[in-house]
């Protein structure tokens, strides 16, 4: 199966998080009228992003993509649900996307909220809150259960990337239509790690690293 359309749709987005990153971002030139009104007639998104909705990781601007180059879910915590995978679905099938990128980041809200619930559960907490909660708590619940409880900051470091595992799991088997294109179409699910502190996005294991980051996870 033959995955280097995917691959190439990676590395765009390492080069185009490398030059934000960097403070020079070149997305302004895809922001124009005239790519507007390229775009009327239809999109090809070169890449899927779900992501988190937390207002500092705007997928665009991170990877330093414009207009029509991204197909961007964002919900809190990155979580997976139905409608999100319908989202990915219709992205994958309808235009061919073959690379989805699953974005958490460093001090996720959601996640922080949801090892305060397992912690000291709400009384009266809103159902919706809830049910984002509970997609989290089972890639985070075990970590409660190791030395990571007694280190705040790891445990979090810890749980972010867990979440950001479990939602990829979660995508590359609980859809028969992505499972089929994974298989038969080279499209290819990968989790990232975006940090709030240096702008750099890391990709987890599984992609081949290049070879100027040796930063891989573990
Ligand atoms: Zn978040």
């Amino acid at each position: 199966m033959d995955d280097s359309g995917a691959r190439a749709s990676l590395a765009r987005l390492r080069e185009g998080n490398r030059r934000f990153a960097a403070n020079a971002p070149r997305a302004a030139a895809h922001l124009t009228h005239a790519r507007r009104a390229a775009l009327v007639a239809g999109q090809e998104p070169f890449a899927i992003v779900l992501g988190c909705s937390d207002s500092r990781v705007p997928a665009e601007l991170v990877f330093d993509q414009g207009l029509g180059d991204l197909f961007v879910i964002r919900v809190a915590g990155n979580i997976v649900a139905p409608s999100l995978v319908g989202s990915i679905e219709f992205a994958a099938t309808k235009f061919g996307t073959r690379l989805v990128v699953v974005l958490g980041h460093t001090q996720c809200g959601a996640i922080l909220a949801t090892l305060e619930e397992l912690r000291r559960p709400a009384a009266n907490q809103s159902p919706n809150l809830r049910s984002i909660v509970e997609r989290v708590c089972p890639s985070v619940q075990p970590l409660l259960a190791t030395d990571l409880r007694d280190d705040p900051e790891a445990l979090v470091r810890e749980a972010v990337r867990a979440n950001v595992r479990a939602s990829v799991d979660h995508l590359r088997h609980g859809s028969e239509i992505l499972e089929k294109l994974i298989a038969e179409e080279g499209l290819l699910v990968v989790g990232a790690e975006y940090s709030l502190e240096t702008g750099e996005v890391d990709f987890f294991e599984g992609v081949a690293a290049e070879p100027r980051r040796s930063r891989t996870s573990p």
